[in-house]
């Protein structure tokens, strides 16, 4: 049987920790979806069509990697994608705090999908997307926080229009 899983997010932008996340993930599973979570009442840094873009980008040397957006429940997104798990990433007891009450929500709404935890890289543990935008925004270089195949320069001047 294949086994697929869903590592979804924000994503905001995709970093160097969410990739290490997902090579993670690559070892457990035949396929991992990357979806971008979209919230229709929070715009974001990055519109989540770029933020697709910019995983593709990253995603671009790795096998069994799908990229894409959705709206709505997680696990009803699992579920349209044939997902038995949902991956998230773990890197201080606050993610921790938060992640288990969400995948205690998701296991009730539905018990055939399985929450899995990885924990951060040391190297990576302290790298967010919230970092990653406030290097941008005030002009400076965020390349070393993201996966090498971004050009994060044509990300922003697409952001700009
Ligand atoms: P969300 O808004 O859904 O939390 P994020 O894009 O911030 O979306 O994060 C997606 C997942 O990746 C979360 O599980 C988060 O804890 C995890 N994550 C974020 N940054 C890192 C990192 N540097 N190392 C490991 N996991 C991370």
């Amino acid at each position: 049987m294949m086994r697929t899983a869903l590592f979804p997010g924000s994503f905001d932008p995709f970093t160097m920790g969410h990739m290490d996340i997902l090579r993670s993930a690559l070892k457990m599973f035949d396929k991992v979806i990357v979806a971008v979570g979209y919230n229709s009442t929070k715009s974001g840094f990055f519109h989540p069509a770029l933020r697709v873009e910019i995983i593709k980008d990253a995603t671009s040397g790795l096998e069994n990697v799908e990229v894409c957006s959705y709206r709505g429940l997680t696990v009803d997104f699992c579920k349209k994608m044939g997902a038995s798990c949902i991956i998230r990433g773990l890197r201080t007891t606050t993610d921790f705090e938060m992640e288990s009450v969400i995948a205690q929500a998701n296991r009730k709404m539905a018990p055939d999908i399985l929450s899995i935890f990885i924990p951060a890289g040391h190297e990576y543990s302290f790298i967010s997307s919230t970092v990653v935008r406030d290097v941008l925004v005030n002009g400076g270089s965020a390349r070393c926080f993201l996966p090498k195949n971004v050009d994060i320069d044509k990300y922003l001047k697409l952001r700009e229009g």
